[in-house]
């Protein structure tokens, strides 16, 4: 199957409904039927756009690690389903009176954006409570049914549907999409968790071990370097140990390998951290149980333990009460993220990516119709899937 490539043009914003917005070619999206069973292609030739709404044509999006859990069948999800929640894109249409980007200005046509996983209600007790990620009410990108009137709800598609509420970042023209797409989850996680992490412990001159050298590992090594953190990274996959090399880590272990041996943890701390070798932050981006505790036990006394990637079922987190009073230590679950942290997000990008080879990161891109060919690449932080 192809599709074809042409540059999509607004027919009909029709001035007096300012709501129905007819897209020739028609807009795309990938939608999955569920594990086991291909994409499908379903035109969406007209979109309705509420007041506040945002109509975006999808320049890059990314594959996160969670919608390849997703397919595989990993994690339940509600089908069918449009995937991706990593993207950046240019406004095409706007609903009845426009929408704001986060900062306040109002969203113009042509104004390239990235915008939040999650949409917020602004009005629960937890959207008030400082927490829009665990609204009562969220909706988010990626994760929904798909539904009659929201049919581009994800990223894996030529357009996405922007819900009024919508956290929405303007982004720099110059920095290339492959930079810029994992912002809206990868890079505001990292944001979060580096932020829930300096609540207790100021990242400068700190010795942060990161675990997980993939796409969030890596940023979150950049992230914290840049704090002035000195920055230990464990991971078992050499490339992945060589990557956190060019991420600003100063020293870099194999899990694996004895803690004392050349390779291995006590070492690599040792080198970054020299008499002080005991890291005070300590963050789990690898998803694995073993990493967790191995941070649980390093952690110095007054340090913080962050998890912020979903963990899978397996055995529990043991800590004896006593250790955690003990040693002072904080552990703090992060999941998901505040408009702030995409716009810090954004913010870092465009600092950092003249440093840091997070382009590169970027390994393959797949045409839209092959995005199941995207989902099952391996061997990269990240792919991407371009719709034209
Ligand atoms: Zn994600
Ligand atoms: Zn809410």
């Amino acid at each position: 199957m192809t599709i074809k490539a042409v540059t999509p043009r607004v027919v009909e914003p029709p001035a007096s409904l300012g709501m129905g917005v007819s897209v020739y070619p028609s807009a795309t999206a990938m939608v999955w039927p569920g594990p086991g069973r291909p994409h499908e292609a379903v035109a969406v030739p007209g979109v309705r756009l509420a007041p506040g709404d945002v109509l975006v044509e999808v320049e890059l999006a990314t594959v996160c690690g969670s919608d390849v859990h997703t397919v595989l069948g990993h994690r339940t999800a509600p089908t069918p389903l449009v995937l991706g929640h990593e993207q950046v894109g240019r406004v095409v249409a706007l609903g009845r009176g426009g929408a704001k980007t986060t900062d306040g200005h109002r969203v113009a046509l042509g104004e390239r954006v990235v915008w939040s996983v999650a949409v917020p209600c602004g009005r629960c007790g937890r959207c008030r409570r400082g927490l829009p990620q665990k609204c009562l009410s969220l909706q988010k990108y990626g994760h929904e049914r798909m539904r009659r009137g929201w049919e581009l709800s994800g990223g894996f598609a030529t357009h996405t549907h922007l819900l009024d509420g919508t956290p929405i970042v303007a982004v720099p023209e110059d920095l290339p999409a492959a930079v810029l797409a994992p912002a809206s989850c990868s890079t505001a996680t990292v944001v979060a968790a580096l932020e829930a992490a300096a609540a207790i412990v100021a990242l400068d001159g700190a010795l942060v071990l990161i675990t997980g050298a993939g796409m969030r590992g890596l940023t979150a090594a950049a992230m914290a370097t840049e704090a002035g953190a000195k920055v230990v990274v464990s991971d078992p996959v050499p490339e992945r140990r060589e990557a956190a090399r060019l991420f600003g880590a100063a020293a870099v272990a194999d899990p694996r390998a004895t803690p004392d041996s050349r390779a291995g943890l006590a070492s690599a701390l040792a080198k970054a951290g020299g008499r002080a070798s005991a890291p005070t932050v300590a963050l789990d981006f690898s998803g694995s149980q073993s990493a967790a505790r191995s941070l649980l036990t390093v952690v110095d006394v007054g340090g913080v333990l962050v998890l912020s990637d979903s963990l899978p079922e397996g055995p529990d987190l043991t800590l004896a009460p006593e250790q955690l009073v003990r040693r002072l230590l904080t552990i703090r679950g992060v999941h998901g993220y505040a408009p702030r942290h995409l716009e810090q997000a954004v913010r870092f990008l465009a600092e950092a990516a003249g440093t840091y080879p997070f382009a590169e990161q970027v390994g393959a891109v797949f045409p839209l119709a092959e995005v199941d060919a995207a989902l099952a690449a391996t061997g990269f932080p990240r792919v991407a899937v371009r719709p034209r």
